[in-house]
């Protein structure tokens, strides 16, 4: 019960009941909003502790972004998520609160190299070096109490020493804290399942040439990492607080 009522209570922080419901389809299930949400209300509902319960018809809209959908949808899609908290809107991708992941624990180990990396002369180079061992998958993960595998850890990186390579390294560091840089899953490249993978932040792995595609010279490369983190919620107000 106190479970999901604090799912409803996320629910109810990051949208509000629209009154007038749109002529529009919700993009969880794909049916009309005048229709009720396929989804149940959940059996310990707080309906019998002051009418709390999310009814099948809510229609919800997000605070921010203004996005529409059945909030029952929007709850069913939290509940079969991490449950830390946060809300990524399904249409725009628009993150309400603090959005976690799933790395197991290790080591985010920053070093200074006086090495300028191609296409970034004026500057030397930060290594980052990520360390994970193995273990057991916690509930978080796809197959929770079977164990997963690390594939080619420590993982050295490189940022350019620069002001914009410098701030990136900071976003890096939050991304980390917030379990967002790896993830347990099936490997792309090896189809390995069950093995600690890259999460959709890229990294550059190769130092003085690029012949894998994840080194340099890259141009783009900064600004493509940004907007990755960006992605997952981490921005530069994640340095201000
Ligand atoms: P993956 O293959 O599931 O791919 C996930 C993401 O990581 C993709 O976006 C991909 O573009 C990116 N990616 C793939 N290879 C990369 C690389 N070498 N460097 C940086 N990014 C890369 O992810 P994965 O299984 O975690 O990594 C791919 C492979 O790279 C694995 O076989 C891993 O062992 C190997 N790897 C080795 C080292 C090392 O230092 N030996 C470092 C990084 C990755
Ligand atoms: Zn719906
Ligand atoms: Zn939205």
């Amino acid at each position: 019960r106190a479970s999901s009522q604090r799912a409803e209570e996320v629910i109810r922080r990051y949208m509000e009941v629209v009154p007038g419901v749109p002529d529009e389809d919700c993009i969880i299930c794909m049916d009309q909003l005048s229709n009720p949400s396929g989804y149940e209300t959940q059996p310990p509902a707080t309906a019998g502790e002051g009418g709390q319960g999310i009814l099948p018809d809510a229609v919800g809209k997000f605070v921010k972004c203004g996005h529409t959908l059945h909030m029952l949808c929007m709850l069913a899609m939290y509940n079969n998520g991490t449950k830390d908290g946060s809300l990524q809107c399904p249409s725009c991708k628009t993150i309400y609160g603090e959005k976690t992941g799933t790395q197991p624990k290790g080591k985010m180990e920053i070093y200074s190299i006086p090495q300028a990396l191609p296409g970034h002369p004026d500057c030397g180079a930060i290594q980052i070096i990520y360390s994970i061992l193995p273990g057991i998958q916690g509930p978080e993960h796809p197959n929770p109490g079977q164990p997963f595998t690390c594939r080619g850890f420590p993982r050295f990186c490189f940022l350019p020493d620069s002001d914009k390579g410098r701030k990136v390294l900071e976003l890096l560091k939050v991304a980390w804290m917030r379990r967002l840089i790896f993830t347990v899953g099936t490997s792309s490249t090896t189809g390995e399942p069950d093995t600690v993978v890259w999460n959709g932040i890229h990294h550059k792995t190769e130092m003085m040439s690029n012949l894998s595609g994840h080194g340099f010279p890259d141009p783009n490369y900064l600004d493509n990492v940004l907007s990755e983190l960006a992605s997952q919620g981490v921005t530069e107000d994640c340095l201000k607080a």
